[in-house]
């Protein structure tokens, strides 16, 4: 699924600034030869927007036209599903709530977290239920998600959405163009594939827990008996640039990697890995530990031949 956020935005930009799009794109085009091409056209865009006076905190948008960075973000949906309530201490050992909904409206959907302890009542008081459509304003973005904290608000609407898009949206980028925070997929090749590494999480809460002694301990359940994970780290490539990435056990099987207990048929798995062109969707973060970008994949998918010829038909 490929929509052009870029389009939209600037579209929105014209409508209230009264300029031409062909004069708002000399000026996104501007934007980023000074600042190197460091930056997004989406973002580009935004700061043309800002100098121009328009705001759009406080503009009801549609999913699809919200931005990386925004503040004070009304946006109504129809909710598709609630994780369950976790709690959390913070570092001062104060009991913390956090919820995720999934929202949507006709354009997109996105994911809503929530901090406050007022919102999450109306979830454990049953009174946001899947299906229902609710209103939210004063968010603010934050990777592709839009969280809620004490400023904001959240309630339920009166307003009925039909036909709203259940499907997950995926961005295609190339990989020279992603940026910290994408939500994104890509058609790649990996050029790389290092060894699977172990380690284990809690069987209850899946959180990662290390030997303590004989034992592993989970914060929350005390002793358990862990259960072993894998990851691997890949290099992608399509052409534009390559990225470093990194998988996790649901998706290794999607990959090819099965034999995580073989280490023999494992590097042969590994070795086919290397050439193959497969679709990848997931998110841009920085890599604590390298302090670069990394591709946190979620979803691995064979390219699918009658898919591609659709899209070339399309052009
Ligand atoms: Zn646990």
């Amino acid at each position: 699924m490929v929509y052009d956020n870029y389009e939209k935005i600037l579209g929105k930009i014209a409508e209230i600034s009264g300029l031409e799009k062909e004069e708002l794109e000399r000026k996104v085009e501007a934007k980023r030869a000074k600042l190197s091409g460091l930056i997004s056209k989406e973002g580009a865009a935004q700061i043309i927007a800002a100098e121009l006076g328009i705001s759009f905190d406080n503009e009801k948008l549609k999913i699809d036209e919200l931005l990386l960075g925004m503040r004070k973000v009304n946006v109504i949906g129809k909710v598709l599903d609630i994780s369950p309530v976790r709690t959390f201490t913070t570092k001062n050992g104060v009991e913390g709530k956090v919820v995720n909904l999934i929202i949507a409206d006709e354009t997109s959907n996105i994911k809503i977290v929530l901090w406050d302890i007022n919102h999450i009542e109306l979830i454990e008081k049953g009174e946001i239920i899947n299906g229902k459509t609710v209103e939210i304003a004063n968010g603010s973005m934050r990777n592709n998600e839009i969280h809620l904290g004490s400023f904001s608000e959240l309630k339920l609407s009166k307003e009925v959405l039909e036909n709203v898009k259940t499907e997950k949206v995926v961005k295609e980028k190339n990989i020279l163009d992603f940026k910290i925070g994408d939500a994104l997929g890509v058609r790649a090749f990996i050029v790389q594939a290092f060894e699977p590494r172990f380690f284990n999480v809690c069987s209850e809460c899946k959180k990662k827990v290390t030997p303590e002694g004989e034992d592993f301990v989970c914060q929350e359940h005390g002793k358990i008996i862990p259960e072993k994970r894998a990851l691997i780290n890949i290099v992608l490539d399509d052409g534009t640039e390559s990225i470093r990435s990194v998988l996790f056990h649901e998706s290794l099987p999607d990959l090819g990697i099965t034999e995580l207990e073989n280490p023999e048929r494992l590097i042969n798995q590994r070795e086919d890995l290397l050439g193959k062109e497969m679709i990848f969707s997931g998110d841009v973060r920085v890599n604590k530990f390298f302090n670069n970008p990394e591709f946190i994949i979620n979803n691995v998918k064979n390219v699918d031949i009658n898919d591609l010829i659709g899209k070339l038909e399309e052009k």
